[in-house]
Order: C-alpha cells, then sequence, then structure tokens
C-alpha cells in the first residue's frame, strides 16, 4: 500500500480522506499497535476473513460519503461470530445505501482491549510544522473539550505534561475500582506519531490532517482503534 497512490487515488474519487486500512498499516509500520483486520467486499468474503481473526469482531463501513461512521450506523461492536458478520454486512450495505451513501465495502478488525479512550489529533499549520492535540476521548473531548496542545516535534517529557494539563487526567489511573490504564503505551503511541522521527514528520505534504479517536488505553497496552490522514 503506497502512500502516493492512495492520495491521488482519493483526489480522483473526490475524497480527502485516506482509507482507514492504508493509516493503520502506517501506524503499524512505526510500531503502533492497531486491531488486525482487513478488507472485504461481500458477506461471502466477510465469512472468510474472520477464520483468521480472533473473535468478537468490529465491522466498519468503508465509505467515502460517511465521516462519522457511528453516526451514520456503520460501525458494529462486538460481533460473535461469521453469521453475525455476514448478516450485519448485508444489513449495513442495505442501510447506508439506502441513506444514500456509496458503500465501498468494509472493514473487519478485533475488538481492542477495553481501556480509557483517549483522542490524538494533528494539524498541519504552515511554516510552522505539525500542531498535536492530546485529549480524553468521548465527552471530554466533544463537550468538555479538555484538550491540550503542543507544536511538533515533541518528547516523552512532553507527552507526560500534556497528560498533566488535561482536567480529565485522574481518569487515567483508575477510578471507582477501574484499573489503571497503560500511561507508558500510551506515550509510546503519541511519540510514536508526533517525535522527531514519528508518523508525521514522515508524512509527505498532501497529508494536511491526522486524526487518531479514539486511542483506547488498556491496563496492558494502547491501540489505535479509528485513523483519519486528511489531505490538502
Ligand atoms: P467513527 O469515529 O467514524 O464513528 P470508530 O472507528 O471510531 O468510528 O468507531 C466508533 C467507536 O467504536 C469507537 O469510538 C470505539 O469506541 C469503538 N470501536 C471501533 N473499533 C473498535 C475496535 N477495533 N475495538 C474496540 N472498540 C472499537
Ligand atoms: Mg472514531
Amino acid at each position: 500500500a503506497d502512500l502516493g497512490t492512495a492520495v491521488e487515488a482519493a483526489r480522483r474519487s473526490g475524497s480527502r480522506v485516506l482509507p482507514e486500512l492504508l493509516a493503520k498499516h502506517l501506524l503499524r509500520e512505526r510500531g503502533v499497535p492497531t486491531p488486525r483486520g482487513t478488507a472485504v467486499v461481500s458477506p461471502e468474503e466477510g465469512r472468510t476473513a474472520v477464520g483468521w481473526l480472533t473473535a468478537p469482531y468490529v465491522l466498519k463501513v468503508i465509505s467515502p460519503t460517511v465521516v462519522h461512521k457511528s453516526d451514520l450506523g456503520g460501525v458494529r461492536v462486538g460481533l460473535a461470530d461469521a453469521d453475525e458478520v455476514a448478516g450485519e454486512i448485508t444489513a449495513m450495505e442495505q442501510r447506508l445505501q439506502e441513506a444514500g451513501h456509496d458503500v465501498d465495502g468494509f472493514l473487519i478488525e478485533e475488538l481492542a482491549p477495553a481501556g480509557q479512550e483517549i483522542v490524538v489529533g494533528a494539524v498541519r499549520e504552515p511554516g510552522l510544522g505539525f500542531v498535536l492535540m492530546l485529549g480524553l476521548g468521548g465527552v471530554f473531548v466533544e463537550v468538555l473539550r479538555d484538550v491540550t496542545f503542543r507544536l511538533c516535534p515533541i518528547t516523552r517529557g512532553d507527552v507526560v505534561e500534556m497528560l498533566g494539563e488535561l482536567r480529565g487526567r485522574s481518569l487515567l489511573d483508575g477510578v471507582r475500582g477501574a484499573p489503571a490504564a497503560d500511561v507508558d503505551a500510551l506515550v509510546d503511541v503519541v511519540v510514536a506519531i508526533g517525535g522527531a522521527d514519528g508518523l508525521l514528520a514522515n508524512l509527505p505534504p498532501d497529508v494536511v490532517e491526522v486524526d487518531l479517536n479514539p486511542v483506547i488505553v488498556a491496563p496492558r497496552g494502547a491501540a489505535v482503534v479509528d485513523a483519519r490522514l486528511v489531505i490538502s
């Protein structure tokens, strides 16, 4: 999967977002964990694909017209077996096509271990480089805007400092009996993105925005479960 080819393919199809599977491939190349998965175009292919993945499965639509997949019913989490995956591919395709969306296919992936959801974003500022955003996921980013920013490249120390600036920081330490999240694994992920030789530093100038929402930080390990690379 060549990034330059993907950028051109996206431009041709009028989309500004690169395929999620490609974005995750680029992350894995830099040592960032993402759920194992594959792209399929039919219920039959979906049945085959689950054969080499571990249940439960997550199904996501691949569509140039769908930006926030779950808002449109384009994400199903926790499918148990090949029958459920195949059935949901058929249902999801019909639902989205009836709503007027193009459906290119589906991403089937493994369920990431549960944990605290974190958001990592980056926007290219002309003449400056990438500005990286870090925040707590869900209502914390959407309602409370509990986020903090740094100009890249960032170091491990910067990430630890940024986490300290979040009002909801204590959620990572475990509250109300929840286990503590693996903050070291989170720091690894953020440095692999925004560090001196991280993903951002190695992207071509066409890529102007990166959204990792969410990064799930479990008691052991952290994984990027949704990744968007946006081109200019
Ligand atoms: P979108 O942001 O486009 O709606 P996501 O890919 O972020 O779609 O999926 C929506 C939500 O589903 C995520 O915020 C996350 O809570 C959950 N999710 C998605 N993929 C996985 C996965 N592989 N493992 C665990 N949870 C997932
Ligand atoms: Mg998301």
